[in-house]
């Protein structure tokens, strides 16, 4: 059953989402993510506009949230269980490409946890000093959400373990013959990692989550019911077609299905009556760079770069950035995973490769018969 819940959202200045509904307002920070976006760039990295819009879509219950249903049905379990017993949830690992689902899964353990959820990320936790301000500040059976936890500092690291395994933090106060070490007991409370590169996190961390989890990207036929279901929250009319055609070219990413929906509200409003059907979707998101396969701009120039400038490969991803004058993480997060996906590249040991397919896409034939050797740390992204 869901619940009504009191989940309160308290940002740290990291990322805090500072919206919610009656219930959960916001006790802090309202600071929203940079934007990144480019126009001709479909990038599932949070933007502004996605913060603002995105909290208003987010499914508040785990009957709202679409797909990953293995995942949902264990978690759902656990939380059932954690519950029953008074107890506080395990802690959860939620790994996987940008724009799945991460956050509001967070948000919903919260909610049916009937607990608060502290939001922060990695690169905000910086000293020793904030997270022993965070934890101590944390009532029993609340969430920890701790986003981008691949870039914690390893000194902020080494405090979380204790804190984990134990409910307790040993911190030192003074220096030399004046210093003092003090173990302070915390309030059992869930943490929440999430991570795009779970390949980088430490051994001892990871090991500290009970519950550890993929998620994967979505079928098109879950992002049609994504795009209607946030439609129909928007005031915006779509037919089943139009949400299929938005669906196909969202890369299986529920933040850049809605995110393209609102390109194509927008379009449909201004040129038409606004209704959403497919033909109007298929030309608001070809001004949009989005092609059929929801390639946009910089996905098909690095497909480009690799298949005529570096003749298919192999080429490093430092090179390749640097050919595209893009951030080596943009190229690897956001671009690569999906490419990897739908089998238009592939990550060898010798570097980046096109398949036949990926190059053809890019307007290139490509020599068949290449003994390719796929890069064992490529599944990561699958
Ligand atoms: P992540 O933390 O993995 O980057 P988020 O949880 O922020 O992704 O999700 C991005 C947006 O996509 C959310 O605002 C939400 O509206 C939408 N979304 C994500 N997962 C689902 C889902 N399973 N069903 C419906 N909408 C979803």
């Amino acid at each position: 059953m869901a619940k009504t819940g009191r989940e309160k959202i308290v940002g740290n200045g990291a990322n805090g989402n500072g919206s919610s509904d009656a219930s959960t307002k916001a006790e802090a920070s309202t600071d929203v993510a940079e934007d990144s976006s480019r126009s001709d760039v479909i990038s599932p990295i949070k933007t502004a506009d996605d913060e603002r819009v995105g909290n208003a879509l987010r499914p508040r219950h785990f009957e709202e949230y679409v797909g990953q249903i293995a995942v949902v049905d264990s978690i759902s379990v656990a939380v059932s269980a954690a519950d029953r017993r008074g107890d506080a949830l395990d802690h959860v690992l939620l790994h996987g490409p940008p724009g799945l689902g991460k956050t509001t899964i967070a948000h919903i353990i919260a909610r049916e946890m009937d607990s608060r959820l502290v939001h922060t990320s990695g690169p905000a936790m910086e000293r020793p000093a904030d997270v022993v301000g965070i934890l101590s500040n944390l009532d029993t059976r609340d969430v920890l959400f701790i986003d981008e936890i691949h870039r914690l500092s390893s000194a902020v690291e080494e405090y979380l373990y204790s804190a984990m395994e134990d409910f307790r933090v040993d911190f030192t106060t003074g220096q030399g013959a004046f210093a003092k070490t003090i173990n302070l007991p915390l309030q059992p409370f869930t943490l929440i990692g999430s991570t795009t590169r779970v390949g980088m996190l430490s051994a001892p961390l990871r090991d500290r989550f009970g519950l550890v989890y993929h998620l994967d990207y979505y079928t098109e036929e879950q992002l049609t019911l994504v795009v209607q279901r946030s439609a129909k929250i928007l005031g915006v009319e779509v037919t089943e077609t139009g949400a299929a055609e938005i669906a196909r070219r969202s890369r299986g990413t529920p933040r850049i299905a809605n995110r393209l929906l609102r390109r194509v509200r927008d379009y449909a409003e201004v040129k038409y009556d606004g209704v959403i059907s497919d033909d109007i979707a298929k030309s608001a998101l070809q001004l949009e760079g989005v092609d059929r396969l929801g390639l946009d701009r910089l996905d098909r120039l690095y497909l480009e770069t690799l298949a005529k400038n570096y003749d298919g490969g192999p080429a490093g991803v430092n090179a390749l950035a640097a050919t595209l004058n893009e951030e080596q993480q943009t190229l690897e997060d956001v671009v690569e995973p999906y490419l990897l996906k739908i089998g238009f590249i592939l990550r060898t040991t010798q570097g980046r490769r096109t398949t036949p397919e990926g190059a053809k896409h890019a307007g290139v034939v490509q020599a068949p018969g290449v003994e390719l050797k796929p890069d064992p740390q490529q599944t990561r992204f699958l």
